[in-house]
């Protein structure tokens, strides 16, 4: 496993993009956040603008824990799904932002272009965190010369589904569902999130508006 991590506060994280409602990331209505940064280049990532570890903004835990909260109420979400970039990078704040969440009774789904082994081999105490606090783990690299023709919400074949919690089960129906695609107009700017994401290259734009860290 790269340890390359992005070098930011533990109560802290480094976002691309916040929706917080959506059905197109997971089981469920769902608060989705997209980290800034991944150590890994897998050819044809679908979100190549959250690479780098520059980009993006910083928002506090404790101020998306709150819009989480106010999701939870308002939208009647059942969890949080982490993605990117590479929620493991920053997975200090990522496994804060997790334990906050399960104490509200929601849900926890990683998405990791690392492997289940990978991460537990790095021995990394806050990656070990991360996993401890997740419901539903989908791991490794994508890979564009296997893409996923069967499972909803999966990238490419060779990525797995961990239920490591038994709140969820890999064989529930809604894994064979068809993959959805979400439109926003946000503050005049067209987002878009779901499959197939790679059909909206070049149409769409960040939600500025949708950063936790912001007034709302
Ligand atoms: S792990 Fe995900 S974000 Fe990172 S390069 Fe691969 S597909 Fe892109």
């Amino acid at each position: 496993m790269d340890h390359r991590r992005i070098s930011i506060a533990e109560a802290r994280l480094r976002l691309a993009q916040v929706v917080a409602c959506t059905e197109a990331e997971g089981p469920g209505r769902r608060f989705a956040l997209w980290f800034q940064g991944c150590p890994l280049r897998c050819p044809g990532c679908c979100n190549p603008e959250m690479l780098s570890f520059e980009g993006g903004w910083e928002a506090e835990v404790d101020a998306i824990a709150a819009q989480v909260d106010r999701a939870a109420a308002s939208d009647g979400i059942e969890g949080i799904t982490l993605l990117g970039g590479e929620p493991t990078a920053q997975a200090a704040g990522a496994s804060a932002l997790a334990r906050r969440v399960r104490a509200m009774g929601l849900s926890v789904m990683v998405f990791s272009g690392f492997t289940l082994e990978e991460i537990r081999a790095s021995a990394d105490p806050d990656a070990l965190n991360l996993l401890a606090q997740t419901d539903l783990l989908v791991d490794g690299p994508y890979l564009r010369d296997r893409p996923e023709a069967r499972r909803r919400w999966i990238g490419s074949s060779n990525q797995r589904v961990y239920a490591l919690t038994d709140r969820y089960r890999v064989n529930d129906p809604c894994w064979s569902r068809p993959n959805t695609l979400e439109l926003r107009l946000v503050g005049g700017e067209l987002t878009v999130n779901g499959f197939p994401a790679s059909s909206a290259v070049g149409i769409w734009r960040r939600p500025r508006e949708a950063r936790p860290s912001e007034p709302t």
